[in-house]
């Protein structure tokens, strides 16, 4: 099989769906399925389509067209304010999309009524994170310059939270995104059909204690690949972690004499470095490197520790015997190495369902796998 590759167990990205899903659904939250970590994957999609994620959702339109030509038809929504360069193709490919620019939403309506088409538009408010949105104060009159717009029609509001600020929302930035929908159509009339509460660093507080008001929808990418909790990397309860796993391949077996030759560091330092003398710890190379993924989100496998990667090599130190030449390495990852991997043109993804998961042991007899537990 191809190496390095990235194995999909699809049933695992299904199952979080509904485990999610079926938590919001109680409070009234449905489920918007972000596709973007992995460059939007038909069958990645689909797996969150079929796990009961009512639509979709990338930042770039380039994933939502490998989406539509796959031949997936649910609504898909633009969740980056879209480029004015383009337009027309989210216009085209997508029902929605999170804005925040007023010359933006002007360009999205002509080229909606270009097509004989109306655009819908979420207003992006900014709550804090400091990353995209509309300050709260300027919302409504926004809002209220969207209803005399032809070719868009408002469909709601959304803020983000935990993305560059790395803090999770609180209460009240939640009971404000509230308040605003709220004021929104004390102005404009009960048309808001959307208020999003954000990604996946919202599911804590949706599926806390609080009354969830108003928020009637959540875009989680990370949770149900991953089924982490962003802010904090901490398994979810009841969700899978290892749908994905990263495979790659031994291609230099055996020891060297020092982890690094001694000229190229300050002497004071090379006593102080911890190296295994033991003898059954062993370096190897494999054929994964910088260019491939985010080296350092990737888990060790026990008994194996990370010396250093550049571009193309990725060598480690394992305790674990016996590894040959051809053996396969396996390893989890966090969302940025995943990230990175989904988009390597040389990672093949090869997909696992419930049904045929299991055949794939039969290549082991070939080549010994270590596995993170
Ligand atoms: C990436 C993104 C999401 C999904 O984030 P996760 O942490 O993967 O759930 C949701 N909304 C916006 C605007 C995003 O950019």
């Amino acid at each position: 099989m191809s190496c390095p590759r990235i194995e999909v167990d699809l049933s695992k990205i299904r199952r979080n769906t509904q485990t999610v899903v079926r938590q919001l659904g109680a409070r009234g939250i449905d489920v918007t399925g972000v596709t973007k970590a992995s460059c939007g994957h038909p069958a990645i999609a689909q797996a969150m389509l079929d796990g009961g994620a009512l639509g979709l959702a990338d930042a770039r339109i380039n994933n939502v067209q490998r989406l539509r030509q796959a031949g997936i038809t649910c609504p898909v929504t633009l969740i980056r304010t879209p480029m004015l360069s383009q337009a027309d193709e989210v216009v085209e490919f997508c029902e929605v999309s999170y804005n925040t620019e007023i010359a933006v939403i002007t360009a999205l309506a002509s080229a909606a009524i270009r097509r004989d088409k109306v655009h819908g538009i979420i207003l992006m408010v900014e709550l804090g994170d400091g990353r995209e949105g509309i300050s709260s104060e300027h919302v409504a009159e926004i809002a209220q310059e969207i209803m005399t717009m032809q070719g868009v029609a408002l469909k709601g509001i959304g803020a983000n939270f935990a993305c560059l600020s790395g803090i999770a929302p609180t209460a009240s930035q939640m009971a404000s995104l509230c308040d605003l929908a709220n004021e929104i159509e004390t102005v404009c009339g009960p048309l808001l059909k959307t208020v999003s509460g954000g990604n996946s660093a919202t599911l804590p507080w949706a599926l806390g204690w609080r009354s969830t008001g108003r928020i009637n929808d959540l875009r989680l990418g990370e949770a149900i690949l991953l089924g982490v909790e962003p802010v904090t990397g901490e398994q979810i309860d009841g969700m899978q972690t290892d749908a994905f796993t990263l495979i790659a391949e031994v291609i230099e077996k055996g020891a060297k004499p020092a982890p690094f030759p001694i000229a190229l560091v300050d002497p004071t330092l090379v006593k102080l470095r911890i190296v295994p003398t033991s003898g059954v710890s062993r370096r190897l190379i494999l054929a994964l490197g910088h260019q491939d993924t985010d080296i350092s989100g990737l888990s060790m496998p026990v008994g194996s520790t990370k010396i250093g990667a550049t571009s193309d090599h990725f060598v480690i130190e394992t305790m674990r015997s016996p590894l040959r030449l051809g053996s396969e390495v396996s390893f989890q990852m966090n969302y940025s190495a995943l990230m990175y991997a989904m988009a390597a043109p040389d990672i093949e993804v090869k997909l696992l369902d419930d049904r045929p998961a299991r055949q794939t042991r039969h290549t082991q007899g070939k080549s010994e796998r270590l596995t993170l537990v």
